[in-house]
């Protein structure tokens, strides 16, 4: 079998990357082994602001102008919806944390980003004295669906391996990729965390973040907005809210935790008052990096062997936007910006 491209990873940034080739007409296959569960179990809100300092995410205009487009497009290739416009609403804390927003407001960067308005709280299920701030323009991927349904889309054609990458019979030579009767031009290493067992690139600084989210049933709470407090409320279905998520810098495990259940409920507790049951707990490793930016780039020994990672706590907007990114770089031979470039911590 001969392709463009081989790409180990199908999480969101293996997607991401396999879309940008199949647009611009690249042969591929994808190769993954499920051990990682960052994009499965992921929240999949996008959103632009940072909600605890009210400052713009980074590159946020410029990652949502190429995001919304790429997931609208994945709806119409799988026929499923994926995209879930959703307002976000911030709960103040107090006048102070008011004040603070509405200052936020007058930044031009964020203007398109945060409405101006007070929206009071009419819901007894919640407590919030001091109101909410609306964040505009933000949403929710479903990213459980669109791993299932991506990866059938792709065996249908017999484009994906469901096995472990093994890195002995990846061979190099005379700039020609060849791995277990695959030949290819390029390889490309979208593996989350499992990055960390991968001898080209495991000495970039690639940390991993532990992050568990609980899955509540809430019958007297209906709302139809995701509710950022001490913890994120995000509804799922009827009566079913996503909450989440930890942080943890110690266990580098998938398994979910009593500790971290405990946290969530304590916290989400804070501003529920009404009755809910926990019905659901998942776990992965968010891909993050000591200085909170991506990872892309090219070996700089095999020049066709490439890295596609450090996709953080945002991959849902993050992903299409470093993809293309490394697309260009590796065809079009444009220049990375510094900021993702492995380069970056290569001496
Ligand atoms: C609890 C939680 C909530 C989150 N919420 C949000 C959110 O609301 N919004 C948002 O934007 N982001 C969120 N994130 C972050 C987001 O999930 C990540 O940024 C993103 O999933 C990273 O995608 P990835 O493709 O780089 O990694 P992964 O999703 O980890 O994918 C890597 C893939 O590579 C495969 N793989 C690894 N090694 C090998 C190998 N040797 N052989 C074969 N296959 C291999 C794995 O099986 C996996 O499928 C959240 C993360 C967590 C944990």
């Amino acid at each position: 079998m001969n392709v463009d491209y081989i790409i180990v990873g199908c999480g969101l940034a293996g997607i991401s990357f396999a879309e940008t080739l199949r647009k611009a007409n690249r042969s591929f296959v994808v190769i993954d082994n499920a051990s990682q569960r960052s994009s499965l179990v992921a929240a999949g809100m996008y959103n632009p602001v940072i909600l605890k300092r009210f400052s713009e995410v980074w590159k946020a205009q410029e990652q949502l102008q190429i995001a919304l487009p790429f997931y609208k497009e994945l709806e119409v290739l799988l026929n499923k919806k994926i995209d879930y416009k959703l307002s976000v609403l911030r709960r103040f804390a107090s006048i102070e944390e008011q004040n603070m927003w509405f200052h936020a407001t007058d930044n031009p960067v964020l203007e398109p980003f945060l409405s101006d308005l007070l929206v009071q709280n009419n819901n007894l299920c919640i407590d919030a004295p001091y109101g909410f701030g609306k964040v505009l323009n933000a949403g929710r991927i479903d990213t459980d669906v669109l791993l299932k349904q991506y990866v059938d889309y792709l065996k249908k054609q017999n484009l994906f391996f469901e096995e472990t990458f093994s890195y002995a019979e990846l061979n190099s030579d005379n700039g020609i990729i060849s791995y277990k009767g695959i030949t290819a031009k390029h390889i490309v290493f979208c593996e989350g965390f499992g990055l960390k067992a991968n001898p080209y690139f495991n000495d970039l600084p690639l940390n991993g973040t532990k992050g568990e989210l609980i899955t509540i049933q809430a019958p007297d709470l209906k709302i139809d907005f995701s509710l950022k407090a001490s913890v994120f409320l995000i509804p799922e279905e009827e009566d079913i809210y996503s909450v989440g998520a930890t942080y943890n810098w110690e266990d580098k495990t998938n398994t979910p935790t009593h500790k971290a259940r405990e946290e969530l409920v304590t916290k989400v507790k804070t501003f529920l008052k009404c009755n809910f049951e926990v019905v659901g707990q998942k776990a992965g490793i968010r891909p993050t990096v000591k200085d909170r930016r991506p990872l892309v780039g090219t070996h700089k020994k095999y020049k066709n062997i490439h890295v596609l990672n450090g996709l953080g706590t945002r991959g849902v907007m993050i992903g299409p936007y470093v993809a293309k990114q490394l697309y260009n770089n590796i065809e079009e031979g444009v220049s990375l910006n510094p900021e993702i470039d492995i380069s970056r911590f290569i001496s």
